[in-house]
């Protein structure tokens, strides 16, 4: 086991000589209307007083999970990477280190990562798997996105590839094409991947299942504290409907067992329970 230090945001011991922690890589800005969807302004506007800019955006976080567990490790999601020109980096106010560094600098070498699986194949989950060169980031690793994923990230309908860098995912399509799964899978003793589609077509959760804890990381169906409400869902989901329905199922499941969250974006307080409210839920933050 690596030795802890103060680039690891938060961890947890689950039990059974699995441990989770996470490692944020890097910052974005994403505008808050788009991100708060059909809610209207006067609803979420005291939720982003402290950190909106005058271009009207959010900080997100790029948030990433590394999970030691006794048969190998899994890092989840990795962030927006290196490969990105300076107009893009100022265009997204994006902000490193990327997840290379990032673990590095947490004590973790990405040379030992046996999986690497993420939420889903937009720019700023799928952008870290290349180094600067184009070398493997995580040699290796076996890449692990849903197959509906990948058809609709290569696919050419003008709004759902707009999310996606089509020339950076042709460049790791043969190391994807390796790793892809169809449904629910495990891709090592207790790390589970469940498709949930709603965000995008292909979008999947990763249940991490400890002996004494089970953390539950939803992508970008669970962002932010906010998201906690089934019905709140971004602008940026391709198929709301879904979103809408697949949240209340996994949240009421999460709520339930009692799971630890780890939110994708949040950049302050990423790390809680659902606690069922009502018709909905409410994060409530540990970290
Ligand atoms: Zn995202």
């Amino acid at each position: 086991m690596t030795t802890l230090n103060d680039a690891v945001h938060w961890s947890a011991e689950l039990g059974g000589g699995t441990r989770v922690a996470l490692i944020q890589a890097g910052t974005f800005r994403s505008d808050a209307g788009a991100l708060l969807g059909v809610v209207p302004r006067m609803m979420w506007n005291r939720l982003v007083t402290d950190e909106i800019d005058e271009q009207h955006r959010i900080l997100q976080a790029l948030n990433c999970l590394l999970i030691e567990t006794p048969d190998g490790r899994v890092l989840v999601e990795t962030g927006i990477g290196d490969r990105v020109t300076g107009k893009i980096r100022s265009m997204r106010a994006y902000e490193g280190p990327w997840i290379v560094p990032a673990l590095e600098r947490a004590g973790f070498n990405p040379g030992t990562v046996d999986a690497v699986a993420v939420s889903h194949l937009h720019f700023d989950h799928a952008g870290g798997l290349l180094l600067a060169d184009g070398e493997l980031a995580f040699p290796r690793a076996r890449f692990v996105a849903q197959l509906a994923e990948w058809r609709v990230a290569m696919g050419d309908n003008p709004r759902i590839v707009a999310a996606y860098d089509q020339p950076e995912l042709s460049l790791v399509r043969d190391l994807g094409l390796r790793g892809v799964v169809d449904g629910e899978a495990e891709i090592l003793p207790g790390v589970t991947v469940i498709p949930t589609g709603g965000h995008s077509a292909g979008h999947q959760g990763v249940v991490i299942r400890g002996r004494d804890t089970t953390v539950g990381f939803f992508g970008d169906l669970c962002m932010r504290p906010w998201s906690a409400n089934p019905r709140w869902v971004t602008a940026f989901d391709d198929y709301p409907l879904d979103s809408v329905l697949v949240k209340a199922s996994l949240f009421a499941r999460a709520a339930a067992e009692e799971w630890t969250i780890v939110l994708s974006h949040e950049p302050v307080h990423p790390v809680g329970q659902l606690v069922r409210d009502r018709d909905r839920y409410h994060f409530e933050a540990s970290v």
